[in-house]
């Protein structure tokens, strides 16, 4: 089967055969198809899309491209999030040891930051020696131990996906929703847990703001891992201002201890109570909220999830005293009038942060995890002239990224209904 062929049926607009299909995917892991030939399936399949057996033969193919760790065949029950990210996006750090307080064990593989929005490595990266390089055995051995296992992707896992990824970053064909479903489930598969819940973002800090893309994507993510044998169900929620009360990476670390001690922001405890409840119900489960709050009231899951951050290499001198520093210039946004926080810019506000150092300004660049953002108005909230609409820490005061911070919120001269949180449930 010639690439020439295959690429001239995808620009056609016609659908190709499972054979045709996996020979794209064989072609990225083998190097067998070129750049050019990747980046002309891509952008054919941008334009004019793949369906649902496309699609799903994709996300096998690329599965099949690297390593299978199969983890539920050893570990019952086992639970996998994703979110499609977005910004003060924490969720995964305090849902894990929720639920394992609970009985359920979670694997995670997950990545970087990805434009505006702040990866999970990096934010787990802030606790001194936390390691993120996880093997299957290790992967196993923190499950039957602590119960909860967050790595990062391997290079043997969906070699496929890799090279595709990065020939989508460079071809402008990162936001096509088949291509975006068969990468994120490719490397679910590849764990091999046995229900996944997704939080799909929608709103001004999501990477679809519209909700009804989110819930195109969303759809067809649970369509694809059902049809794979992987029980998912999720939320879209909502994005259009950071989630919890902080954002940055050694900040949103300490949120979690706050959330997982009984304090913490309502959003995040919403939102991360949701998910919990959706996973364990995939696999049969009722945990309701009130099950939740008392394994944060017993002490359990701040325990959980100390023990596991140790497990995986924090310090000693962390976990006995597990808040982490934040940059020492506190430097306060105002409102420049009174009225009802009407907008905010949020995906402006993420690279805002990356701006003043939270963030990679380019690939492979140094992250400065103590440089953090607390909000202290929501939308709707009524606010007056001079008073605080959130705080910056920095390394050194910065008066005009203070003012660009600042131009993220719009005041508006009415009363506003907040969004809702939890916008609609899918699967
Ligand atoms: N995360 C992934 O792993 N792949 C995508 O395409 C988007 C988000």
């Amino acid at each position: 089967m010639l690439p020439y062929e295959i690429l001239s049926r995808k620009r056609a607009g016609q659908s190709l055969s499972e054979a045709e299909v996996r020979a794209v995917a064989a072609g990225a892991a083998d190097g067998s198809w070129s750049d050019a030939q990747l980046g002309a399936f891509l952008m054919a399949t941008a334009i004019r899309g793949l369906d649902l057996d496309e699609t799903r033969a994709l996300t096998l193919a690329m599965l099949e491209s690297g390593d299978r760790w199969q983890l539920s065949r050893e570990v019952p029950r086992l639970c996998d999030k994703h979110s499609t990210g977005g910004v003060g996006d924490k969720v995964s750090l305090p849902l894990a040891p929720l639920l394992a307080a609970c009985g359920l064990p979670v694997v995670m593989l997950t990545g970087r930051a990805l434009g505006h929005t702040g990866g999970t490595a990096d934010k787990l990266e802030a606790v001194p020696g936390l390691e993120l390089a996880l093997d299957r055995d290790a992967t196993l051995r923190l499950l039957s131990g602590v119960g909860i296992a967050i790595g990062m992707a391997t290079g043997s896992i969906a070699p496929a996906d890799r090279r595709l990824y990065a020939i989508r970053d460079q071809t402008a064909t990162v936001s096509s929703l088949p291509l975006i479903t068969a990468s994120i489930l490719s490397k679910k598969l590849a764990a091999g847990a046995g229900a996944l819940v997704l939080d799909v973002k929608t709103g001004s800090g999501a990477i679809l703001s519209e909700i009804s893309e989110a819930t195109a994507l969303a759809e067809l993510l649970v369509a694809t891992a059902n049809a794979l044998g992987l029980p998912t169900s999720g939320w879209i929620t909502d994005m259009s201002q950071p989630l919890g009360d902080w954002v940055g990476h050694a900040c949103e670390v300490n949120e979690t201890l706050d959330l997982l001690e009984g304090g913490g922001a309502d959003d995040l405890r919403e939102i991360t109570f949701a998910l919990a409840t959706e996973v364990a119900a995939l696999h049969g489960d009722r945990i309701p909220s009130e099950r939740l709050a008392q394994v944060v009231a017993s002490g359990l899951a701040r325990e959980l999830f100390v023990r596991w951050a140790r497990e995986q290499g924090a310090s000693a001198a962390w976990a006995a005293s597990p808040r982490l520093p934040l940059a020492p210039e506190e430097q306060v946004v105002v409102a420049p009038a009174a009225g009802w926080l009407a907008a905010v810019d949020c995906r402006r506000l993420g690279m805002l942060m990356i701006e003043a150092g939270a963030g990679r300004a380019r690939p492979g660049a140094a992250i400065d995890a103590a440089v953090s953002l607390r909000r202290e108005a929501r939308l709707g909230a009524r606010v007056e002239a001079g008073e605080p609409l959130a705080r910056l820490y920095l390394r050194r005061r910065d008066d005009a990224l203070a003012a660009s911070f600042q131009r993220c919120f719009t005041i508006g001269e009415e009363p506003v209904e907040p969004p809702p949180l939890l916008h609609r449930h899918v699967g």
